[in-house]
């Protein structure tokens, strides 16, 4: 992509220099300066086009794209070649990507100021992605066109200006130090040409070279992705801007702007602390409680917590589910798309004056927990539940006093399970709670027996019970100071051979019920029985009818006595049995 001789076009087109010369090029109009040059005073270095895209690019890869290399080398051995290669080949296809999206606006005239703006874009970009650990997705920017651009100027503080200045700063005297060379235009046009099919092809053959570990990767972490800067934010602004001129409009529609606490929290003397656990691939078919043949949820049953043994999931993928469980529409009137860009119940709670905390030891927030803060467990392992960034679920309790320490007032606690995600069952509990044998100890199901399966399965429900008895217990030591319950849901089920089927996400009109019936789990303290004036016998008997995720934005709305116009009381699972 680079010229191999030291001279450069316009020193040989110069007039005087080349007098052979008929038309100038359409790239090369006469300059007012054009005098003939003087060889005597040293020029600044100068550079093609293309070969300013391809530093651009390789500076973005190296330089701005620490979250992203993170992500894909997690669990890598550097001693593996695999892992070199891997490694390589990404840096390969991170190079080609950026250089795909800018050479192709790179003209002598736009170079500079162009890539001046895409060096600030992105130095600001990686600033946000690395204080906070945020996907720059097209959500995301959306968001940021909407309501962020003005909230995030108290944000522009010294950190951010002297990463700015380091990122961008430095780069940019460099960039505008070249000169660039110029080329007549249909050359300039095959150069140009040329590159960027010789980067597509370089792109191209490193994807494909580590096609069946990046597919691994990309079905695991899709949001992966979004690390990628700056190709994540020129993407997503062009995909949140082209998702109508009524973006910003769009942005997110306000559920329960009304929302506040009911009179009678008056003189209510302690704050709430309510713990949510989503939980992840937990079908009702297989949980002790509900009635399989197995105890997998012996801790639980000890603890005498009310069990709905017939709750419906709104989707069988987390994406659907997840989002949709904390959504005041639901599956009774699904539109994935009202729902992404609606309030959830955390906002609503927010609203009226709950502190909400998300910590994720899943695959984050699927945007429910927009504008409040997220805690990602992995990102702060702890050596004994974490391997690599895989951590047990009982990391999401270890970390709660931190949470509870500095804030006061009412708490609503979201922790994200990775429960019994497969279809690496054997990877969610640790050896104590591999007591169904013999297991399934690898991610290929096809290596194992039905019955591997199953039990691996069974093991992880086990360790997702012992891991709700350990968020109970938490929550029973903290009685001093609050008053506490927990709600537990799964997102969706999953299969385990039944009509030859695995895993879930089958289209929810036709998956089999082990997909779609999940468990669900309430626990109260005395304490918020009592405050709350719930009747927990008649709790126990609401808790066989049916249900699904619908109830939960009511009911937690409702449970927790917070009035909002959005609040649907038919669909409040506690209504019946609270006796005020
Ligand atoms: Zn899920």
């Amino acid at each position: 992509m680079t010229s191999s001789t030291g001279l450069n076009h316009s020193d040989l087109n110069s007039p005087g220099l080349n007098p052979s010369r008929s038309q100038p090029s359409r790239l090369d109009p006469p300059s007012p300066h054009a005098t003939p040059r003087t060889f005597n005073r040293p020029l600044p270095p100068s550079l093609s086009g293309e070969t300013l895209a391809l530093l651009a690019s390789i500076f973005f890869a190296l330089t701005c794209n620490q979250g992203f290399w993170a992500a894909v080398l997690a669990g890598q051995s550097a001693a593996s070649r695999g892992t070199w290669v891997f490694a390589l080949a990404m840096l390969v296809a991170l190079v080609g990507i950026h250089f795909l999206l800018v050479a192709p606006f790179i003209t002598h005239w736009t170079a500079k100021p162009l890539l001046s703006i895409l060096l600030v874009a992105t130095a600001c970009a990686t600033y946000y992605m690395d204080s906070f650990s945020i996907y720059l997705d097209p959500g995301m920017l959306r968001n940021f066109f909407a309501t962020e651009l003005k909230e995030s100027r108290d944000l522009l503080v010294w950190h951010m200006a002297l990463h700015v200045a380091f990122y961008a700063g430095l780069p940019i005297a460099l960039l505008w130090a070249v000169r660039l060379k110029r080329r007549p235009a249909a050359r300039a046009f095959g150069i140009r040409a040329a590159s960027l099919l010789g980067a597509l092809a370089m792109t191209g053959g490193a994807i494909a070279l580590v096609y069946q570990d990046l597919s691994s990767l990309m079905r695991n972490q899709k949001e992966v992705r979004y690390l990628i800067t700056p190709a994540n934010f020129l993407y997503s602004s062009v995909r949140a801007l082209a998702s109508g001129q009524h973006a910003v409009a769009q942005a997110r529609m306000e559920v329960g702007g009304d929302a506040r606490l009911a009179d009678a929290w008056r003189g209510r003397k302690k704050p709430v602390l309510f713990v949510m656990v989503v939980g992840e691939t937990a079908r009702a078919a297989s949980w002790g409680l509900s009635g399989y043949e197995r105890q997998t949820t012996p801790q639980l049953e000890r603890l005498n917590v009310v069990n709905f043994s017939n709750v419906s999931s709104c989707g069988t993928d987390t994406e659907t589910s997840v989002p949709c469980m904390f959504a005041a529409v639901g599956r009774r009137d699904y539109d994935e798309d009202r729902i992404r860009h609606s309030d959830s119940l955390l906002q609503v709670l927010q609203r009226a004056g709950f502190q909400v905390i998300w910590r994720d030891n899943s695959t984050g927030c699927k945007g429910v927990c927009a504008g409040l803060p997220e805690e990602r467990v992995d990102r702060h392992p702890i050596p004994e539940l974490c391997e690599e960034d895989v951590c047990l679920d009982e990391v999401l309790v270890r970390g709660m006093d931190g949470v509870l320490k500095d804030r006061k007032g009412n708490l609503f606690v979201v922790l994200h399970q990775m429960g019994s995600h497969g279809p690496a069952y054997f990877n969610r509990y640790p050896p104590a709670f591999r007591r169904f044998t013999p297991t399934c100890d690898t991610a290929d199901l096809r290596a194992c027996s039905r019955q591997e399966i199953v039990n691996t399965y069974d093991n992880s429900l086990l360790y997702t019970d012992h891991f709700l008895a350990r968020a109970v217990a938490l929550l029973a030591s903290k009685q001093a100071e609050y008053a506490t319950a927990l709600l537990y849901v799964s997102d969706h089920g999953e299969s385990l051979g039944e009509s030859g089927l695995y895993l879930h996400g089958i289209p929810y009109a036709i998956a089999p019920k082990v997909q779609k019936e999940v468990p669900m789990v309430m626990w109260f303290s005395p304490e918020f029985l009592t405050s709350f004036h719930l009747d927990e016998r008649c709790l126990r008997q609401q808790a066989g009818r049916p249900a699904s995720h619908d109830n939960v934005f009511h009911s937690v709305l409702g449970m927790l006595e917070v009035e909002a116009s959005a609040r649907e009381p038919s669909l409040d699972l506690s209504r019946p049995c609270r006796t005020r």
